[in-house]
């Protein structure tokens, strides 16, 4: 029998009647013959609240305490899912991540997963169940419960229908489809019918609201991801492999303009240029689990250089005190930071190889009166660090330059 992986998120379960809208839709595919397993979001704003509560009793909440907290937030959901589904005559039963054979490592609030044992999973099915497994969770070879990341639910879906061998993973959420840009922002932006993993993958890392981790899951597992709305019927968008050879003649070569809001940027001033500078500096930063994006570093000028990189507003803080205690070992002179930025970046394969395309972001931005402050490049990206007030101007002025709208 044919089985499908949907995954539901927050604002779609947000309520008792969203609830029982997707039993409906998760309903409607059981009674067409599938097989189907759910994974679920915490109800609407929950995770945020629970963390705002961990606030109120603890400066800095432990972060196994903190995750086994957050876990509960799905297993409210989906054991209610089940319940309506169960109230509309449908067989089924809810699977925390734990029971659904999950396992992570043990990087609390931002665990991977390296294995699932789908065994129970695929009995709870072989019964005729509709399984609905909580998303955003797993546990460690200790037994203890962690979390994968906000928004860490498309993962969980995305990893058990690689793990299930399921024809396509399908990502239920407000929004209809993936853009060529935000739409909140850009309101011609257009929706994209299809898209490739690696652009989607730059995407999802900077803006699209996607847990960048399931499109990598998906790209590496060759599973289908089918992005739609849970409140329409209208179609969404298919990430999967696109087969550039036919396309790449008349493929648009710009697909879509992400962009990153609350960054912060540390600059590590005149330190030492010689072997093993870099590694004494973002080894510490990696070991405290910090993950850290652009990074650039100076030209030296008599053997000595600047090191500047970003990292979330919300890391900045202990990015920066980890950088001042590598200070004097490192050489270094002062540690400095600014937490106003942003980043926009312009994604699309049709770029590779195509010369032309840097140069027109920096012009579109300079004629916006955009500074520029760090640029990083990929092969299908090029991503500029600007002041936060501006990002909202940069991505309509690079959507509008580069002609992605709606035609109207
Ligand atoms: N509930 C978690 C969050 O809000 C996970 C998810 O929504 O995917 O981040
Ligand atoms: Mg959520």
């Amino acid at each position: 029998m044919e089985l499908v992986v949907h995954k539901y998120g927050g604002s779609s379960v947000a309520d008792a009647q969203k609830i029982e809208n997707v039993a409906r839709r998760i309903g409607k595919v059981k009674e067409s013959g599938q097989s189907i397993v759910a994974v679920a979001s915490a109800m609407g704003d929950t995770t945020d609240e629970l963390i705002d509560l961990a606030h109120t009793v603890a400066a800095d909440p432990d972060p196994r305490e903190l995750d086994l907290l957050l876990s509960t937030g799905e297993l409210v959901s989906c054991t209610l899912l089940t319940m309506a589904l169960r109230n509309l005559g449908y067989d089924a039963i809810t699977l925390s991540g734990f029971q659904a054979g999950i396992r992570t490592d043990d990087m609390y609030g931002k665990a991977r997963i390296f294995s699932i044992e789908p065994g129970r999973v695929q009995s709870e099915l072989s019964e005729g169940k509709v399984v609905i497994v909580a998303g955003f969770q797993g546990i460690t070879e200790d037994l203890d419960i962690t979390t994968l990341g906000r928004g860490g639910s498309d993962t969980t879906a995305v990893a058990l229908a690689a793990a299930l061998n399921a024809e396509r993973c399908d990502i239920y959420t407000d929004v209809d489809g993936i853009y060529t840009a935000d739409p909140r922002i850009v309101p011609n932006a257009r929706k994209l019918s299809e898209i490739d993993y690696e652009e989607m993958l730059e995407l999802a890392s900077y803006g699209a609201k996607m847990h960048p981790r399931s499109i990598e899951l998906g790209a590496v597992n060759g599973v289908p991801i089918y992005v739609a709305s849970s409140f329409s019927d209208s179609a969404g968008t298919l990430i999967h492999r696109v087969d550039k050879v036919n396309e790449l003649e008349n493929r648009v070569k710009v697909t879509g303009i992400a962009y990153q809001a609350n960054l912060a940027k540390i600059t590590v001033r005149s330190l030492p240029d010689r072997p093993g500078i870099a590694a004494a500096l973002f080894e510490p930063l990696a070991a405290r689990g910090i993950s850290v994006d652009t990074i650039v570093q100076n030209t030296s000028l008599e053997r000595i250089t600047d090191i500047s990189f970003t990292v979330s507003r919300s890391e900045l803080t202990l990015a920066f005190a980890e950088s001042q205690k590598l200070l004097s070992q490192l050489g270094g002179t002062e540690v400095i930071s600014d937490d106003t930025l942003a980043s926009v970046h312009v994604v699309g394969s049709g770029m590779q190889n195509t010369p032309g395309y840097a140069s027109r972001m920096f012009r579109i931005l300079a004629e916006g009166n955009i500074n520029i402050d760090m640029i990083t490049t990929s092969e299908i990206r090029i991503s500029c660090i600007i002041k936060e007030e501006q990002v909202a101007d940069a991505v309509r002025l690079l959507h509008e330059g580069f002609e992605l709208g709606e035609e109207n």
